[in-house]
């Protein structure tokens, strides 16, 4: 965050120095000096703008403690922590602030930072719509102030000191969002921005379970606006009862009078128009939405605009002009073995920062590009701008820069290996010469610079049917059974089938980073792969066959070794290696009678492997084959209990002391009891539990999604399909949509049996689905030729798909074949 370098006209003299953060957060000193100057906050240990300057503030959760990273920071060069305590093998290598908590100092931080600074701050909160609100007052104010937001939406206990640490003295407005998920949360957000406009969105439903009842919600979300000067929002009974009488409101609706603007609605042509009453005043607009959530966001914001005094005309017309906002950035694959970052819709330096910081860690090949547009509103001189962004680019080893825009252009000597081009439709006429190819491209530009052309020239080519992933939720899947174990327990996560069908590599990826102890694949191939895209973590193979040995070995993975036949043919390949203690994983069946060595064979086992020093036993395990049945709780226990007795054995007999495991996801949920070091978890990673109560603590993480090729209406007395097994007994509308059972949709799917969802409405399926296409019924569904269609994820769910067809959600998620595109994204 270069703004903490900036003199202000402030209190305090910048550029900071430790010894004056050390009495804001209360801070306990141990270190070389503390005179160091800091210029940049950081929590995330990935980073690469992470430097000498950097104050990093290790955060632990339940599951990820930022503590374990130090050693690793100091290596790069990182020289200052804010910490809860000293980890021993960094003791005296470094500046330590010991604090109690170190989320608590950072917002400590974060507010007494932004009190340096007086100038409007708008702070929005609500349940739905505040990154959208945001996003478009950001654009709609932008023409006329330089603003400072929240990236993204940074709007937690963590994001919101983080967006208010950018501020610099060249800013004269701020926006940034505040989300909280249950009480206690908004006064330490309110106590960092410090809201001098409020503006209150949609109260829905989001986040219900962590408030008493809907009062109590909105009771908490006013806290926000304590210290606000004016409050703006829908004039409503609920939120009146809860209003402090002392803040000063300014409020609209569509039905009471009592209202400071009166709005009246009407849908015309792919618009809305509103006739807006303020007082004696009365004026027209038309915004470019029809849905009731879009409209309510843009009146929010056009009550900002009133309230800043803003000219009819004005309003009007840059009204007219708002979009739809694109949060994500999306991972896509490229053209020439390159891997595509697609955030083509902003570009402030902020946004910045966090794309490269994505880019670093997703990037598929090592080779980093970076296409960027113009930047606008930093606040800062253009010389000063991009003198910053030349510094992140090379601290980011950034290799190729292809810079677009009059501005940026002049600035080209900045950039090593820069391109320059004046516009998208000159970058876009040179696309062929720049040979792009095994490389991890960003596509970072700024709204008017159209990037989302250059992304669909870069884009690999494939239909229109893809399933999305979005990381976060794997993440919060993660997190979730990490919060089931013990502290000690060791996680293996099963990334077998391409990762259940979600994606191997860019799942791994995320899982290394977690710090998830081992990955599990079934095959050597599989294994291989991962490795070869330069995956560290130890991978254990379930299924080695004989003729793979040789290329596990050479890779170092992990063999399961199920019986002595197995067992002697690896020792064969390992012994003529020369290999001594290579990690083997020995597989004991006590009852699934799939794989695995039987107690009769133990003893065999014990004498082969005492003979052997060329592998050691790594870890013990079994499966079990009811984990998900109550019913054969019985089974299960005492398939527990023969593994206990069994791994016993061979510890005491062998004298070695293994990892040893035998729970799955379900496994995991319902005998905690018998973890011992290690589990493995599968489909709980994914989204997918067999347990529907503990499915609510889930979040889905695969949507499949195709489009709507062609409609048509046909009459009653018409057929769809193969052998005519659909006849309309009325006209029907039909939608033919680009996916079929040679995709992994099940022909069972068909025929009246399923359906998917068009623009939140159930489209039953009409007649057979094809090898590459299905129709559907759309008699009752507004929609065109190239709307979006959902197959599965939140609704319906892979699970309410697999109770119809008599099925578990395993065999429909790995049965997505793999000429359907994953796109991966973050929220
Ligand atoms: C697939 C698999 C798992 C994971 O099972 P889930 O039910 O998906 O959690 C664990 N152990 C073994 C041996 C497996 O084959």
């Amino acid at each position: 965050m270069k703004s903490l370098s900036i003199q202000t006209q402030n209190k305090i003299n910048l550029p900071l120095l430790l010894k004056h953060i050390i009495p804001v957060i209360q801070a306990q000193w141990l270190g070389e000096s503390d005179e160091m100057a800091i210029d940049h906050i950081s929590i995330d240990s990935r980073s690469l703008q992470n430097g000498i300057s950097t104050l990093f503030f290790a955060l632990a959760g339940p599951n990820n403690d930022a503590h374990d990273y130090i050693g690793e920071l100091i290596d790069t060069g990182v020289v200052n922590f804010v910490v809860t305590r000293i980890p021993d093998e960094v003791r005296g290598q470094a500046n330590f602030l010991v604090v109690d908590n170190t989320l608590t100092a950072l917002q400590q931080f974060a507010a007494f930072y932004r009190n340096q600074f007086h100038f409007p701050i708008i702070g929005i909160t609500g349940s739905n719509g505040k990154t959208i609100v945001k996003e478009w007052l950001n654009f709609l104010l932008g023409p006329d102030y330089n603003i400072i937001r929240s990236p993204k939406s940074y709007n937690s206990q963590v994001g919101v000191p983080l967006s208010v640490m950018s501020i610099n003295q060249k800013h004269n407005l701020g926006i940034f969002e505040a989300g909280i998920s249950t009480t206690g949360e908004m006064e330490k957000l309110e106590r960092i921005i410090r809201p001098t406009i409020g503006l209150l969105t949609n109260i829905g439903s989001a986040h219900d379970e962590g408030f008493a009842n809907i009062g109590e919600k909105i009771k908490q979300k006013l806290k926000l606006f304590a210290h606000a000067e004016v409050l703006i929002c829908h004039k409503n009974k609920t939120i009146d009862a809860f209003l402090n009488p002392s803040v000063k409101t300014f409020t609209w609706s569509c039905k009471h009078d009592e209202a400071d603007v009166l709005i009246t609605k009407k849908l015309v042509v792919d618009k809305t128009q509103l006739k807006v009453r303020l007082g004696a005043d009365e004026f027209e607009i038309k915004v470019p939405f029809q849905d009731d959530a879009s409209v309510e966001n843009a009146i929010q914001c056009m009550m900002v605009m009133l309230h800043f005094g803003y000219e009819p005309t004005v309003i009007e017309n840059r009204m007219s002009l708002l979009f739809p906002v694109e949060m994500r950035l999306k991972v896509k694959n490229g053209i020439n073995n390159s891997m595509i970052i697609d955030d083509s819709y902003s570009s402030d330096f902020q946004s910045l920062k966090i794309a490269l910081d994505f880019l670093e860690n997703q990037k598929h090949y090592k080779k980093k590009t970076l296409i960027l547009s113009d930047i606008f509103q930093s606040g800062l001189s253009n010389d000063e701008l991009y003198s910053q962004v030349s510094e992140l680019v090379i601290s980011n080893k950034i290799n190729r820069m292809i810079v677009v825009g009059e501005t940026i252009s002049k600035f080209k000597n900045k950039f090593l290996n820069c391109t320059a081009f004046a516009s998208t439709k000159d970058l876009m006429a040179a696309i062929d010469t720049l040979s792009f190819g095994n490389e991890t491209i960003l596509v970072k530009g700024a709204r008017d610079f159209k990037f989302e052309e250059v992304v669909a020239l870069l884009e690999e080519k494939t239909h229109e049917t893809v399933l999305e992933i979005n990381l976060n939720a794997i993440s919060h899947n993660l997190n979730y059974y990490r919060s089931k174990l013990d502290a000690k327990t060791k996680l293996m996560v099963m990334v077998k089938a391409f990762g259940y069908g979600n994606g191997g590599f860019e799942i791994a990826k995320l899982l290394e980073h977690h710090k998830t102890d081992y990955l599990g694949v079934a095959f050597a191939d599989e294994g291989i792969a991962l490795k070869n895209a330069g995956i560290t973590l130890p991978i254990m193979v379930l299924n080695p066959e004989t003729t793979s040995f040789t290329a596990i070995i050479q890779h170092r993975l992990e063999p399961e070794i199920y019986s002595i036949k197995g067992l002697n043919a690896f020792l064969r390949v390992a012994e003529q290696k020369k290999l001594e203690g290579y990690p083997i994983h020995l597989k004991l069946d006590t009852g699934m009678h799939r794989l695995g060595f039987e107690e009769k064979q133990l003893e065999e086992l014990i004498f082969i492997l005492r003979a052997h020093p060329a592998v050691q036993v790594k870890s013990i395990l079994s499966h079990m084959a009811t984990s998900d049945d109550l019913n054969h709780r019985d089974f299960a226990l005492s398939q527990i209990a023969l593994f206990d007795r069994l791994s016993e054995r061979l510890m005491t007999e062998l004298k070695i002391k293994p990892i040893r495991h035998i729970l799955n996801t379900s496994g995991i949920e319902n005998f905690p009891q018998a973890q011992y070091d290690m589990v493995r978890l599968g489909i709980g990673l994914y989204g997918i539990s067999n347990d529907a109560d503990e499915q609510k603590f889930l979040e889905n993480v695969g949507t499949l999604k195709s489009i709507i090729s062609q409609l048509r209406t046909i009459p009653a007395g018409d057929s769809v399909g193969y052998g005519r097994r659909f006849m309309a007994t009325a006209p029907t509308k039909v939608a033919t949509v680009p996916i079929g059972y040679a995709d992994g949709i099940s022909r069972h799917w068909g025929n009246g049996n399923g359906h998917v969802v068009i623009n939140g409405k159930k489209a039953p399926i009409l007649g057979s689905v094809c090898m590459d296409m299905l129709m559907v019924d759309v008699s009752e569904i507004k929609c065109k030729e190239g709307d979006a269609v959902i197959i599965f994820g939140e609704n319906p769910t892979v699970i309410q798909m697999a109770q119809k067809l008599e099925t578990i959600p395993y065999e429909i998620l790995t049965s997505i074949s793999q000429r359907v595109k994953r796109v991966f994204y973050r929220e």
